[in-house]
């Protein structure tokens, strides 16, 4: 494959954009605060689980504006999704799993197969609402870490990575390639062109296998932003 170096900025390494909220990171280090299986009351033979991603119980672990609309952006792989910004909880069905998430850091996934099922599904819904996560170095959302616009976890260097061998990459690509030409298009074309791009940049964010490559998704999100700022400005 060809390479395909791309420049990205650096984040402080407290930064939660460097640190990443994976679950199975999480278990790594402290495997039984975590994760509480046992076996579901509804269904036999299912499984649910109850997931910490902090220890501090009532905090504010997430945006709860910013969780909603991440995941309206995914609504149509959800076969039911509600959200309340002002109970700060989603409950969503996906799969054939019933998941709730709430702003204090806890998930809980009903009618799981397996524990590995349950490591993988609680895994992809850490990415999912990674960029909603508040960083302990601004108190601001991820996504504004990842746009520069919190004002403290950027760093002014920059690094050049190649991209053309990270698992999903495609997905980036693709991402990229819906922002390119928007001014000349009217509102409701780039609309839709806007979303398409936020959807293929956290499922990516979501898909690819290393966090540090997961980091990715997250800045196209914040581009997504910013060309969608510039659209309605001018
Ligand atoms: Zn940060
Ligand atoms: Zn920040």
């Amino acid at each position: 494959m060809d390479e395909e170096r791309v420049t990205l900025p650096k984040f402080r390494e407290d930064c939660l954009l460097t640190k990443g909220i994976d679950v199975r990171d999480l278990v790594g280090i402290r495997k039984e605060a975590l994760l509480y299986v046992q076996p579901c009351t509804s269904e036999r033979g299912k499984l649910m689980a109850d997931i910490e991603l902090t220890r501090e119980i009532d905090s504010r672990f997430l945006d709860a504006e910013k969780l909603c609309s991440l995941l309206r952006v995914h609504r149509h792989r959800f076969a039911d999704l509600r959200c309340s910004e002002a109970l700060g909880v989603a409950k969503l069905r996906w799969g054939g799993r019933d998941i709730s998430i709430f702003r204090n850091g806890k998930i809980k996934i009903q009618q799981a197969m397996d524990r590995e099922e349950i490591l993988r599904v609680a895994n992809a819904v850490s990415r999912l609402i990674w960029a909603a996560a508040v960083c302990g170095v601004c108190g601001e959302p991820v996504i504004n870490c990842a746009s520069g616009n919190c004002g403290k976890c950027r760093l002014p260097e920059e690094t050049a990575v190649d991209v053309s061998g990270i698992l999903g990459s495609e997905l980036l690509r693709q991402g990229h390639a819906e922002l390119e030409g928007l001014a000349e298009q009217a509102p409701p074309d780039y609309e839709s062109r806007l979303q398409r791009a936020r959807f293929l940049a956290l499922h990516f964010t979501m898909e690819t296998p290393r966090k540090e490559d997961a980091v990715l998704g997250l800045l196209l999100l914040a581009k997504v932003d910013q060309v969608e700022a510039e659209l309605k400005n001018r």
